[in-house]
């Protein structure tokens, strides 16, 4: 009969950096999440804390953890950015969905949700013709925003064009960082594509409260 190994309590006190560098759930600061709490190790390398984010104006408190390979997951987790109600409710879902999955470590699913989001993105954006690497660099004739963005974008493997390679091809080796990656670029071509709609809506309604009497 095999007898259990002995479950080593929990240590405290490790020695970690005083800002992690994580996102901010609540404000998006990058600037980091200041210990509220010692450290707890949990297994090798890996533990877990109570930190507030550093940025004066938010202070959100979140429950930190860090796994031995570097990478961060908190409690709130991190959705999407900017103005949810301009932007389209199937692309918004697909994204958090794919936050979710990525928050949850399910990596392919949030592959497919990226895709998923960048395919109504487009969709949204009326660019329809074509495999999503060809919609996406229509896409960004219409966009202000960096080329080398939408090129590096278009590169990822788990955006590649399924007519060329077989999708368990495409998802085989998808990684932690690849998801992460296409999420962030996903939020930036949001923000290119609703924010700057929803500011110069507001600036067009502020002029016209000026001219009216
Ligand atoms: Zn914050």
């Amino acid at each position: 009969m095999d007898v259990p190994s002995p479950v080593s309590p929990p240590q405290r006190g490790a020695a970690s950096d005083h800002k992690s560098p994580a996102t901010c759930p609540y404000c998006g600061y990058t600037g980091g999440l200041a210990p509220l709490s010692e450290d707890t190790v949990i297994g090798h390398n890996t533990f877990i804390s109570v930190r507030r984010c550093t940025n004066d104006e938010c202070r959100g408190v979140v429950f930190y953890y860090r796994g031995r390979e570097g990478n961060v997951k908190t409690l709130p987790y991190r959705s999407i950015d900017g103005s949810k109600a301009d932007i389209p409710s199937g692309v918004r879902n697909a994204l958090e969905e794919a936050t979710i999955c990525h928050f949850s470590g399910c990596y392919v699913a949030a592959a497919l949700m990226v895709r998923r989001a960048l395919v109504d993105l487009c969709d949204n954006a009326g660019v329809a013709d074509g495999d999503l690497s060809h919609r996406l660099e229509l896409l960004g004739k219409t966009l202000v925003i960096p080329p080398e963005l939408l090129a590096g974008l278009r590169e990822l493997p788990m955006l590649a064009d399924t007519a060329a390679s077989s999708e368990s091809a495409i998802y085989r080796a998808v990684s932690r960082e690849e998801v992460q990656l296409g999420i962030d670029c996903a939020q930036a071509l949001l923000k290119a594509l609703y924010e700057y709609k929803s500011l110069v809506g507001r600036l067009e309604a502020l002029k016209d409260q000026r001219i009216t009497p």
